[in-house]
């Protein structure tokens, strides 16, 4: 049976998935505040409503996919948020990559309502989003996330039940915060190979099957013509952008800080992407950090 979906953040990755929700047979009322999201929204299918409450009264399911902490926790607690509106009925779920303490303040708030919250960000990027194949990292309480993967699955290529409260968001930081750091190691070695006079080509087959391979290596190798996929071959054009990569890595060890954590390839790797956001290419891929090894090697 169709089930309906209330639906607040309606952007890159928001709008292809509430996309592939009609499409799977189920009713949508989306909200953002910006009129083009919404109405990009509407033509897949969607029904734009004026705001939170029309979005959530009525709704089996409640997702929020916003930029950042801040506003989820704006869209939750704020004035005609969603605290206000939704009933006990309703699961909440936050597919948005967060600070790890706004995800644990999700979980106290709505439990000290008699809410029921998941969180459940995804890894994938806008690609995944389209093609329904995003991996969902699901954390809350037993039977809430069990009642989760149903609502996920017309969005999903994998989906984990991760653990209890913000255990998906932990899986979510602690997975990008791995991405960063081999990315510059793909970086650094794939500019030393070369260097030192291999063939860029020899070296990839190498290391493919060698202790150095990384996804990163796999799908994103920074130079040009090795692998199809790779940013590199495409003007460094973002397959994911470096300021998406930069606000990972910035939430990672954020909460390692917290942790009593030394995390000190991350900090670097941080810092190179944060190199590229103050020079204005913030916007382009985050695998354009190899130009810092190498200039030549991504002109
Ligand atoms: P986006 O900026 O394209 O979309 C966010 C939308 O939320 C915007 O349309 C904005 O207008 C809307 N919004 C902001 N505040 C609002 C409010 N108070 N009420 C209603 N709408 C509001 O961002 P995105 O790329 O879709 O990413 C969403 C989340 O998913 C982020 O947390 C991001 O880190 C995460 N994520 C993104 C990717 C990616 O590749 N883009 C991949 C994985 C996870």
């Amino acid at each position: 049976k169709p089930t309906h979906y209330g639906w607040i953040g309606l952007g890159n990755m928001g709008g292809p998935m509430t996309g592939n929700l009609v499409d799977a047979g189920h009713s949508v009322r989306g909200v953002d505040l910006d009129q083009r999201s919404l109405r990009d929204a509407q033509q897949r299918g969607v029904t734009p409503v004026s705001g939170v409450a029309e979005a959530v009264q009525g709704a089996d399911v409640v997702f929020t996919m916003l930029p950042a902490g801040q506003h989820v926790r704006e869209v939750y607690a704020g004035e005609g948020g969603i605290f206000e509106h939704a009933s006990q009925d309703t699961l909440l779920i936050d597919s948005s990559t967060v600070d790890f303490e706004t995800s644990r303040w999700c979980h106290r708030e709505a439990e000290a309502r008699g809410l029921r919250f998941v969180d459940a960000p995804v890894s994938g990027g806008i690609s995944g989003a389209e093609a329904a194949t995003l991996t969902f990292m699901v954390g809350g309480r037993a039977e809430d996330v069990e009642q989760a993967l149903p609502y996920i699955e017309p969005m999903a290529g994998n989906t984990f039940p991760a653990g209890g409260a913000s255990a998906g968001i932990a899986a979510k930081l602690a997975n990008n915060m791995m991405l960063g750091i081999s990315i510059m190691a793909a970086s650094e070695g794939s500019q030393l190979a070369e260097r030192l006079g291999l063939d860029p080509k020899v070296f990839w087959d190498i290391v493919s099957v060698s202790s150095g391979q990384s996804w990163a290596q796999k799908t994103w190798y920074p130079v040009p013509g090795i692998v199809e996929s790779a940013a590199a071959n495409n003007n460094y054009d973002a397959t994911f952008r470096a300021d998406l990569a930069l606000k990972d890595l910035t939430l990672a060890t954020q909460a390692g800080t917290e942790a009593d954590l030394r995390l000190t390839a991350a900090e670097l790797a941080k810092s190179q992407l944060q190199a590229l956001a103050d020079e204005g290419l913030g916007h382009k891929d985050c695998t354009l950090i190899t130009k810092y090894v190498s200039p030549e090697g991504a002109a």
